[in-house]
């Protein structure tokens, strides 16, 4: 009896306890009268979000701290937020953020490869792939080539991360046929034709004469690419005009610049190898625009030579815009000497602009052919070619 009575009471103390607490329940959601919207969302990695953003709250106000929200990393977080209503009530609200990786690995590569049949490249030297996330992405390549057979072959280098974002980039492997050996180096020129002796006149009527292979027009010598001189002709180099090159020197001096006589006479044997050693460097084509042929050269008369200067770029180009070719320009006719090789005139004279070879024709000639600085030719002036006929 006593024990049916202690059972009844706790029943009963429990049924008002149930009672009570959902009466509370009822009270809570009543009264709290703010109307919360925050949705789940999907973001792509390292998008700046905090915790407010697209939350939306009427009627109330939110009181969580603004933060940022860590999304350098994939996956799914739990963002929890305080509202509070009008009334001073507040309630928890929770929504997850889910933090993924859409954007597809970037790869850098070279667009165009190359090889030559036979030779193995490693096709993913310097390729790399990156993306967003921290992982490593690996790249592969994907199409069909061979090393050993010549052809264009288009291949693509293809990059996925763990997200299953896939970047694709085309290149080209280029299989080259093996470059032909070179030809044999030439190594004899044609012999230098003996011109026929006798006299004639220029074009311009100038008294001109071949003697013994060596041919003079108005007593001046003559040795370009029409005018040879015999292969025996070894005269040396000049003393008279050895002479005047020093008085010009001198005089070079005089005014700042320090200047010498590098290369002057030449021997037909000596031509022969320089020449020789031009075509098999450069082809003949290019060789006879900076070279002459042997028997052609006027370094064998003994009557030219090439200047090189202190600090100066030697039997060059560079040394075309230097002051000291400036200065040899202006002053060489003086004491006989005419740039032999102007520029500009290369489609007469047979050369390039050489701004350092002089030749010696004495200074009633020189001065003419200076022409108050506006050069002209020996080929000009008498009215002669200078191309060769073989
Ligand atoms: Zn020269």
């Amino acid at each position: 009896m006593k024990r049916r009575l202690v059972l009844l009471l706790i029943i009963i103390t429990l049924l008002t306890a149930c009672g009570k607490k959902k009466e509370d329940n009822k009270e809570e959601k009543k009264e709290f009268s703010a109307s919360v919207v925050a949705k789940d969302k999907t973001v792509e990695l390292n998008e700046r979000v905090t915790n407010l953003t697209d939350v939306e709250v009427e009627k109330g106000k939110i009181t969580s701290k603004k933060e940022e929200i860590d999304t350098s990393k994939i996956g799914e977080q739990k963002i929890t937020i305080t509202v509070e209503d009008d009334n001073g009530l507040t309630k928890e609200f929770t929504y997850t953020i889910k933090v993924v990786d859409k954007k597809p690995p970037v790869i850098s590569f070279s667009k165009n490869l190359s090889t030559t049949v036979g030779t193995k490249i490693n096709l993913m030297n310097g390729v790399s792939a990156l993306d967003d996330s921290t992982e490593e992405i690996k790249v592969t390549i994907e199409g069909d080539y061979s090393f050993d057979k010549v052809g264009v072959y288009k291949l693509y280098y293809v990059a996925s991360d763990s997200s299953g974002n896939e970047s694709k980039e085309e290149f080209t492997l280029t299989v080259k046929e093996k470059p032909a050996p070179k030809p044999a180096p030439v190594k004899e020129v044609t012999p230098v034709p003996t011109p026929q002796d006798g006299t004639f006149t220029t074009s311009k009527g100038f008294h001109g004469e071949t003697k013994n292979g060596i041919t003079t027009i108005d007593g001046i010598i003559i040795a370009n690419k029409t005018y040879s001189l015999p292969s025996s002709y070894a005269p040396g180099m000049n003393a008279n005009v050895t002479a005047h090159a020093n008085e010009m020197f001198a005089a070079a001096k005089e005014a700042g610049y320090t200047m010498w006589n590098q290369s002057g006479f030449r021997s037909y044997e000596k031509q022969k190898s320089l020449y020789n050693n031009y075509v098999n460097r450069s082809g003949k084509a290019a060789a006879d625009t900076y070279s002459a042929r042997p028997g052609h050269s006027e370094h064998q008369t003994g009557l030219a030579f090439d200047v090189c200067a202190t600090n100066r770029p030697c039997i060059n180009s560079n040394f075309d815009s230097t002051a000291e070719a400036a200065w040899l320009s202006e002053n060489a006719y003086k004491y006989g000497f005419i740039l032999r090789y102007p520029s500009g005139k290369s489609g007469i004279t047979g050369y390039k602009y050489e701004s350092w070879h002089f030749r010696y024709v004495g200074v009633d000639l020189a001065t003419k052919l200076y022409n108050g600085g506006n050069w002209i030719t020996l080929e000009e002036y008498f009215g002669i070619t200078s191309e060769y006929n073989y």
